[in-house]
């Protein structure tokens, strides 16, 4: 039986945070500190974790972390005082708004406000307006994470034929405009495609991010394809125990897959890393317009 090689997440992370590492030390040599403000409204869920899992990682790599904790019922002009001194503030290198926000907060306007040459998570429109047209620009950080990830297997994008299951505005999207900018034939699907498994036999590549826990079966994959897993979802097992998993029913795409990133240890770690890397680059970009 054909066993996939792993797309080892962890492992591809430490790379990119030693490659980080040498550029923030290059930065403090010239006494520039990089820094990352995010704020969260409210410290509920699984924001609250990430929130705190990113500070420790700041702390680890040498990047200044503030995290701004407002309240539950802070009014939306509080938030967009608070974005405007950031974006004026040359001690801040990186700005991002942890989701979600209340629902008396118009999320995409607050988005819209961060500076696009401190929008780390690439969610300002300009930001992915540049992408479409091949510019340079802070990419959203797992679509970036998904194509380090494809890379990384040494399989060629150019002509290759890749389906993209899931098809949001913060992952499927952009993951298929970069995979486009790199010359593939890219199909973008949602909930609503017909025959979604005819379509995805038929990728070299195979990218899923719907949060369907096990949506992609072995008998949906291509022989030696390479596939991206970027769903996390917890399910409760026949034996009630509690398990994180990927949209890919593992250890059968594992049989018939080439390449094939797990969950966790996919993706996840891949993205925290692209968050650091897109944080670096601001800072080294501020550094050069000054
Ligand atoms: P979303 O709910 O905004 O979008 C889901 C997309 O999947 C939609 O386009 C929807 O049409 C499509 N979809 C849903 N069911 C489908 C089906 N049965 N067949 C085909 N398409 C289907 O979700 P999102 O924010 O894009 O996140 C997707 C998943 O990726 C979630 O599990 C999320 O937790 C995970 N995620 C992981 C990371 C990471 O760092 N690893 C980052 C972001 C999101």
């Amino acid at each position: 039986m054909q066993q996939a090689k792993i797309i080892d997440g962890k492992a591809l992370a430490r790379q990119v945070k030693q490659q980080t590492a040498s550029r923030i030390d290059q930065l403090s040599k010239q006494g520039r500190r990089v820094r990352l403000d995010a704020i969260i409204v409210g410290n509920e869920g699984a924001a609250s974790i990430y929130a705190r899992n990113q500070g420790k990682m700041c702390k680890e790599e040498g990047v200044e972390y503030v995290l701004h904790e407002l309240d539950e019922q802070i009014s939306e002009q509080v938030i967009t005082e608070l974005i405007t001194r950031l974006n004026s503030d040359s001690k801040v290198s990186a700005i991002m708004v942890h989701l979600p926000l209340p629902d008396h907060v118009d999320t995409e306007r607050i988005q819209a406000l961060i500076s696009p040459a401190k929008d780390v998570e690439g969610v300002n429109p300009a930001n992915i307006g540049n992408i479409v047209y091949g510019r340079r620009s802070l990419v959203p950080c797992t679509a970036l994470a998904v194509m380090e990830m494809i890379e990384s297997t040494g399989v060629s994008l150019k002509g290759s034929r890749c389906v993209c299951v899931g098809a949001s505005n913060i992952v499927g999207k952009p993951i298929v405009v970069l995979l486009m900018r790199h010359e593939a034939t890219v199909i973008s699907t949602n909930k609503y495609t017909p025959e979604l498994a005819d379509l995805t036999r038929s990728a070299d590549i195979l990218i899923s991010a719907t949060g369907v826990p096990e949506l992609i079966r072995g008998d949906m994959v291509k022989s030696g394809a390479v596939v991206v897993d970027v769903g996390i979802s917890r399910i409760t097992t026949p034996q009630g125990q509690s398990r994180t998993v990927g949209d890919v029913a593992f250890d059968e795409v594992k049989e018939v897959a080439g390449y094939l990133s797990p969950v966790p240890g996919g993706v996840g770690p891949m993205t925290i890393a692209m968050l650091l890397r897109n944080t670096v680059d601001a800072a080294e970009r501020a550094n050069f317009q000054q």
